[in-house]
């Protein structure tokens, strides 16, 4: 037991790594404690036949261009020398393809209005009034985040009053609204897999600050992102913190509405373990967290902002391929999102309602193309992920009936996708495949600890995002949720959620 930790940080996600680096690099005495053996949460990297390194889940992160919030937490630890990003093309930095159309998505708003009036020149109007109503929005939501300073709200009244009209709209609503052609909807809403839903659930506001914010810059680690996870465990230790791989959590020690510590079990050893802090921060699902302290335990208010359904699970494939020449097929510094169908939310319910992946809609992402840094995988060998939605309890319900079948399902879903790849981008790319595997919601629960495998936390619906969402106050004593669903998802997301619960307990500021 160690009476001396201030912060003990329980789980080693990217908000548990940012607001533990800082407060680490700070001074303070701090301890995280990780049920897996690999940092990061959702953003941890495995190794496989000891040649080739896959992240899990992350692909592709915005707001870390200079001055941007990545950079500036980045700054005060004195990483952002090494920690370097490498930025998507400009020009296009995601590639659109669904049946009859294909557009890059570059980062001028500009001339993102002039490809699609191209593509569809009886609707010019209607597409430039929507790309100027989410550029309102995204500068409207930009003042918007707390804490409110009343001279940006006086200096930017019009761009927050139409971002506050659009609060409780789904993206479908606006697309509506703005009477846009489906096939510029499916092109639009194609970057669907980076929130797990389709148009007519996602918030509208969730869409924009996503497609702005890679807008402004998308990017991807030069050494990886396990460098970027590892670099901040350095920082932990290297002042005087630790980090206790291995060790799961199932009760949070309690006294009254204080939260004392943790314990659980070391899943190498099978010894328990007990460990108290001065201030326990929450890095894991705030509502399973709540569920191990006692629901009745926190106020009505919070126990109300709990109440959030989850995002929709995932499915993943890794796979290595040899000798191929991925630029000569169109890949390049972007990621590419296919969809087989006129429309995205068809698409969508047809993979998660009814389990049909025989026209799939995925994105494809190829570090290699990336950067140069040939960590991942050595000379010769590239690494390609393919990305797309999968049910939970479908495939939770399989494994747990008939483990052969889920693994045969499970490669289904990879040959319909490679069968797609093979007819629209890379006729001979099974000949090249020399390593491959997937990974279900089943997987995601299992390595990333999440509840019901779910993908993003709190699910991305107007309901959970905008006003009303949880922040890091828990109504407990000494006890702070730090974590996607208490702050924002993503890379650029759960950065900021751990700075500004940095900034929030230490009274330093990130951008000194
Ligand atoms: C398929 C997919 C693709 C994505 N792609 C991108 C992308 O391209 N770009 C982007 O910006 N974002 C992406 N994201 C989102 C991003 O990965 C997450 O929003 C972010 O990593 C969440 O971080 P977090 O700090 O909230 O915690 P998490 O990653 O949820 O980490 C929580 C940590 O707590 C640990 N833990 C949980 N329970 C316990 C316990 N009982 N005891 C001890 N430890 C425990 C877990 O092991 C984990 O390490 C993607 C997510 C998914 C699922």
């Amino acid at each position: 037991m160690n009476k001396a930790i201030e912060y003990l940080v329980v789980g080693s996600g990217i908000a548990g790594l940012s607001f533990a680096t800082l407060m680490a690099k700070k001074g303070k005495r701090v301890c995280v404690v990780e049920a897996h053996e690999f940092p990061g949460g959702f953003g941890h990297t495995f190794e496989m036949a000891n040649k080739y390194k896959f992240n899990a889940q992350l692909h592709y992160v915005w707001n870390c261009g200079e001055g941007d919030t990545v950079n500036r937490i980045l700054k005060k630890l004195d990483l952002d020398k090494t920690v370097t990003f490498e930025r998507y093309d400009p020009n296009g930095f995601d590639h659109m393809y669904m049946p009859g159309y294909h557009v890059k998505i570059p980062s001028s708003s500009q001339e993102l209005v002039q490809r699609f009036s191209e593509l569809f020149p009886n609707h010019k109007d209607p597409i430039q009034q929507f790309v100027k109503t989410v550029n309102h929005v995204a500068e409207g939501l930009s003042h918007m985040s707390s804490p409110i300073k009343a001279k940006a709200v006086f200096s930017n009244f019009k761009n927050i009053s139409i971002a506050l009209s659009y609060l409780k709209y789904t993206l479908q609503e606006v697309f509506d609204k703005f009477k846009l052609p489906l096939p510029a909807q499916t092109l639009f809403a194609s970057q669907w897999p980076d929130f797990l839903l389709p148009p007519d659930q996602l918030s509208f506001y969730a869409w924009v600050m996503l497609f702005t914010g890679y807008q402004r810059g998308a990017y991807y680690p030069t050494q990886h992102f396990e460098h970027v996870m590892d670099s901040m465990v350095n920082v932990i230790q290297e002042n005087g913190g630790s980090i206790c791989y291995n060790h799961e959590v199932d009760t949070f020690l309690t006294k009254g509405k204080q939260v004392l510590g943790v314990s659980g079990k070391n899943l190498v050893s099978g010894d328990s373990f007990e460990i108290t802090g001065e201030t326990v921060i929450c890095n894991i699902d705030p509502k399973k967290a709540a569920q191990m302290i006692g629901w009745e335990k926190f106020s009505n208010s919070i126990q109300k902002k709990l109440d959030y359904e989850y995002s929709p699970s995932n499915y993943m494939a890794y796979v290595a391929v040899k000798d191929l020449d991925l630029p000569k097929y169109g890949f390049g510094k972007w990621n590419v999102f296919h969809t087989g169908h006129q429309d995205i939310n068809t698409a969508f319910y047809d993979m998660y309602n009814h389990n049909d992946y025989s026209n799939p809609s995925f994105a494809i992402t190829t570090p290699s193309q990336l950067t140069k840094h040939r960590g991942d995988c050595p000379p010769g060998w590239q690494i390609v992920e393919f990305l797309t939605v999968a049910n939970y309890s479908y495939w939770r319900k399989l494994k747990d009936r008939d483990e052969h079948q889920y693994k045969k399902e499970k490669m289904n879903i990879l040959w319909s996708i490679i069968d797609q790849v093979e007819q629209h981008y890379i006729p001979d790319f099974r000949k090249h495949m020399v390593f491959k595997m997937t990974g279900s919601p089943t997987t995601n629960e299992r390595y990333c600890w999440c509840p019901e495998g779910n993908s993003y936390g709190s699910n991305m619906t107007p309901k959970n995002i905008g006003i009303g969402r949880l922040t890091h106050k828990s109504s407990l004593k000494n006890f702070y949720f730090c974590n996607a669903s208490s702050g924002y998802a993503g890379f650029a997301g759960t950065f900021w959620t751990g700075a500004a619960l940095y900034q929030r307990l230490s009274g330093d500021s990130i951008y000194d």
